[in-house]
């Protein structure tokens, strides 16, 4: 895994959206399980891992979570202890059944019940003598910001050899270092490129809030200073496609799903890049976007598409 150096294409889709030319970047065919956003981030936690000695690693995500499948298997093939912290009473995925295939240990709890598992884990783990180290869901934290201010260096670099200039990027947004890291790099860039989250999960103003404590993290942690308003300005995060919240879907995410699959060979998936392509394609028409040139960045969770393909496609 240290050898892999993560770079992932973009291209143009022929599938286009009310006159709109869609390029993707396949962070899903990152070469690491199954790929996806999860493993940029890892890869940064793991080094940070290593250096420091750690031999145990914490963290936790719902039963979907593709961070969780990711830190389990690089654990794994670094030979360092894992524990998993889950919410019970979830619906088993393949992202879960991964997950034990490591064989982590998982210890299921209550939603509420997360944070006193969290400290009484690490506390336990530091008792018997190990020397732990926690990542917080998502890959949250200055380490999944990092690696997304990088990719946005790959964007940069694509955009000048092939002569493209994005005019807007879009990306499913949850725990927000995503979106966060791509913020960033935009304003690095100096560029007036519309980064458009779409939420997963969380509604507008905690979203939002988590997106921007996020950037100054790492802003004031690299020594550099942006204005409140150029921030602000910059954080575009849709709670308008969230349906009933996290996992859930409707028809026409499943269509979009179909379409998707069926004239690029692409997989989405209902919880993330499915719901966000569908959020995408909604947002563009309604604002009557046209004529323009839209990355949609492919945030992963392979192992997702299948789940749905065993739920919907019976
Ligand atoms: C985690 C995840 C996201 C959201 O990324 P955040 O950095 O948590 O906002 C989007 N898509 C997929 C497939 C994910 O696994």
């Amino acid at each position: 895994m240290n050898n892999i150096d993560i770079f992932s294409p973009i291209y143009k889709l022929n599938y286009t959206i009310n006159k709109n030319d869609i390029y993707i970047k396949r962070e899903d065919l990152i070469p690491f399980s199954f790929g996806g956003n999860k493993v940029r981030k890892a890869k940064l936690f793991f080094e940070e891992i290593e250096s420091n000695k750690h031999d145990y690693v914490v963290t936790y995500g719902s039963s979907s979570s593709n961070h969780s499948r990711v830190i389990a298997n690089m654990a794994k093939s670094k030979g360092i202890n894992c524990t998993i912290i889950s919410i019970e009473g979830n619906n088993h995925t393949f992202n879960s059944k991964l997950v034990k295939m490591f064989q982590t240990n998982v210890i299921l709890t209550k939603v509420e019940r997360i944070k006193n598992t969290i400290n009484f884990v690490m506390n336990d783990l530091m008792h018997k003598g190990y020397n732990p180290y926690f990542i917080q869901g998502g890959g949250h934290g200055f380490f999944g910001t990092k690696a997304y201010v990088d990719v946005y260096k790959e964007i940069i670099l694509y955009s000048k050899e092939n002569n493209i200039d994005f005019d807007n990027i879009f990306l499913a947004s949850g725990t927000g270092t995503t979106q966060a890291g791509l913020v960033i790099g935009s304003l690095l860039n100096n560029d007036n490129i519309n980064i458009i989250g779409i939420s997963i999960g969380r509604k507008r103003t905690y979203g939002r809030q988590v997106i921007s404590e996020s950037i100054y993290e790492y802003l004031s942690k690299t020594k550099q200073i942006f204005s409140k308003n150029i921030i602000n300005d910059k954080i575009k995060f849709l709670d308008d496609y969230l349906l009933d919240g996290y996992g859930s879907y409707n028809e026409e995410i499943i269509k979009t799903i179909s379409n998707v699959l069926n004239k690029e060979g692409i997989n989405l998936d209902t919880t993330y890049t499915g719901k966000a392509f569908w959020g995408m394609s909604e947002y563009i028409n309604k604002n009557n976007i046209q004529n323009k040139k839209i990355l949609f960045i492919h945030t992963g969770g392979t192992p997702l598409f299948f789940t749905d393909l065993g739920r919907i496609m019976k």
